[in-house]
């Protein structure tokens, strides 16, 4: 526990000393916790792609982010590092610590390969619980999870029914919110279904929003939840 709390203050100043202008190039040279390092070596991550180096010094520093890059460019690593490592920092990780961090994603099956990504570099050593709230299994079979968990990775309409309907579900401990695929989520229909959800939030969170393009509804969000945002926009090479 001691040592532990060495680590986590040696990190929290290697976070504040980041400069977010420098063009950071691996996972290796950026300051994370020694389970996300291992956890990214274990899966042959090394290189960071244009969206990772642009927005994780800023996510790793808790600002929040409005990010667009196409498809494959890397964007759930690039909110899925900090989420772990803004919590374990936090020590918002552990059975009591309660649920640190909602990832909001468009469909079931995104939210899946989010969640599976999550395992594969979390395996090492990280000692959170981390679940899905997609539907298919019961309310109540997925409301006793919610009750373990410190990061779920949700559809909105299934996240939003267990916040209307779920008296016991506490969100108040909750440190940053995730929207992947911002735009589909919108294109979708599920604008109504976000700005419920974010009425139940804390306003004092992290907000980490990602798409494919830029839009102006993506905007229209941003103002809804975002604080002093970062905006970033990798564009393909000419
Ligand atoms: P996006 O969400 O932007 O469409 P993904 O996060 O799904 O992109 O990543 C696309 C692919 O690139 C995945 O197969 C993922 O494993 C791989 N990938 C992501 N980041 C890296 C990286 N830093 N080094 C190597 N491969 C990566
Ligand atoms: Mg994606």
């Amino acid at each position: 526990r001691k040592r532990d709390d060495v680590d986590i203050a040696a990190l929290q100043a290697s976070v504040a000393a980041l400069t977010p202008s420098e063009s950071y190039t691996t996972f290796s040279s950026l300051p994370l916790s020694e389970p996300t390092r291992e956890g990214l070596k274990a899966a042959h991550f090394s290189t960071l792609t244009d969206i990772q180096a642009k927005a994780l010094p800023l996510a790793l520093q808790g600002r929040d982010i409005l990010g667009a890059a196409k498809t494959g460019s890397g964007k759930t690593l690039a909110f899925l590092v900090p989420v772990l490592e803004n919590l374990y920092r936090a020590q918002c990780i552990g059975s009591d610590a309660g649920l640190g961090a909602m990832i909001i994603s468009p469909t079931r099956e995104l939210a899946i390969q989010i969640f599976e990504v999550l395992r594969t570099i979390g395996r090492k050593g990280h000692l959170f619980a981390a679940g899905l709230v997609i539907g298919g299994k019961s309310l109540k079979e997925e409301r006793d999870a919610l009750a373990r968990m410190n990061i779920v990775v949700c559809t909105p309409g299934r996240i939003l029914q267990h916040l209307s309907q779920t008296a016991a579900f506490n969100v108040e401990n909750l440190q940053m919110l995730v929207l992947d695929e911002a735009d589909r989520i919108l294109d979708m229909g599920f604008s109504r279904d976000l700005d419920a959800i974010i009425e139940y939030l804390p306003p004092d969170r992290q907000t980490l929003l990602f798409s494919a393009t830029q839009t102006k509804k993506v905007g229209d969000l941003a103002r809804l939840s975002l604080r002093d945002p970062e905006y970033i926009s990798v564009h393909e090479a000419a």
